[in-house]
């Protein structure tokens, strides 16, 4: 079975997050548990938790069709102290938020080594965080993004993926989330189905699909291979249409979040439906 949704809005309190969805038709969602721009948000309510769990139960959203999302500044491979204190911090607390919504998974882009350390110092930094957080947290899988490798960026090679994976201790709570803009900018063509195939096979070789937890269901504004992060809605920009129709066919794709975070929201809608019409059955 395939859960098509998309990246909607918490504002106003992680309770309305499971309603935005339902209003487009999704039956995945993703969100931001706290303000993805500030270091630090008001610990969750417990009268928002309690509405979060109750609107998911009522309107059949279970935790694997979930997919939080932490903040942007958020560092794991931080070179700096300071920033690295920081950043674990804020994982942690976006950890603690997931337990408490009852959410089983929190998806987060790497890290960046920031040009002062080497990119293998800094994803061993990142492993480490991810151990100290998983320690100090049950029940909840850190979810590690593939990422377009802009800037100093990890993450952006299969490879990185499972470098950390290697050196994370807890091997059942750790996943990733692949995102197909990203994906493509960093030198994956999954915009054919040739490439596509190739592609998966390559990931399942390196990562393993026993890890994926999630997908990022993004068309892309810049070229193949450019190592920029600029999403475009479906079937614009260069990616094309053939690497939807491939994921909503392949059953390696089933009971997982398939997540839009196309720039155009009111499309939403129509492209979660445009997503199940491409599926064969
Ligand atoms: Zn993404
Ligand atoms: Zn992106």
């Amino acid at each position: 079975m395939k859960y098509v949704g998309a990246h909607v809005s918490a504002s106003g309190g992680v309770e309305n997050a499971p309603l935005n969805a339902m209003q487009i038709g999704a039956k995945a969602f993703a969100l931001f548990t706290k303000n993805q721009r500030q270091w630090l948000s008001p610990p969750l309510s417990e009268k928002s938790i309690k509405a979060f769990r109750t609107l998911c139960e009522e309107h059949n959203y279970k935790p694997f069709q979930i997919l939080p999302h932490d903040s942007y500044l958020i560092n794991l491979g931080n070179p700096d102290d300071e920033g690295l204190r920081k950043s674990r911090e804020s994982f942690l607390d976006e950890m603690h938020r997931c337990e408490l919504l009852g959410l089983d998974r929190l998806n987060f882009h790497p890290g960046s080594h920031l040009g002062r350390i080497s990119e293998e110092e800094s994803l061993t930094v990142i492993a480490d965080s991810i151990n100290i957080t998983l320690e100090k947290t049950a029940g909840v899988t850190a979810v590690i993004e593939n990422t377009a490798g802009q800037g100093t960026n990890l993450g952006y090679r299969f490879e990185q993926l499972r470098y950390i994976i290697d050196r994370v201790e807890d091997k059942s709570r750790i996943g990733v989330c692949i995102d197909t803009c990203h994906a493509f900018t960093s030198g994956y063509d999954l915009s054919t189905e040739e490439g596509f195939k190739n592609v998966f096979t390559q990931f399942d070789a390196i990562v393993g699909f026993k890890y994926l937890r999630g997908m990022h269901l993004n068309g892309s504004k810049k070229e193949f291979s450019t190592r920029v992060d600029r999403h475009e809605n479906l079937g614009g920009g260069f990616l094309g249409e053939e690497v939807f129709r491939m994921i909503m066919n392949d059953d390696r794709f089933d009971d997982m979040p398939l997540i839009l975070e196309t720039p155009d929201e009111t499309k939403w809608a129509e492209e979660i439906g445009f997503l199940y019409s491409l599926q064969k059955k």
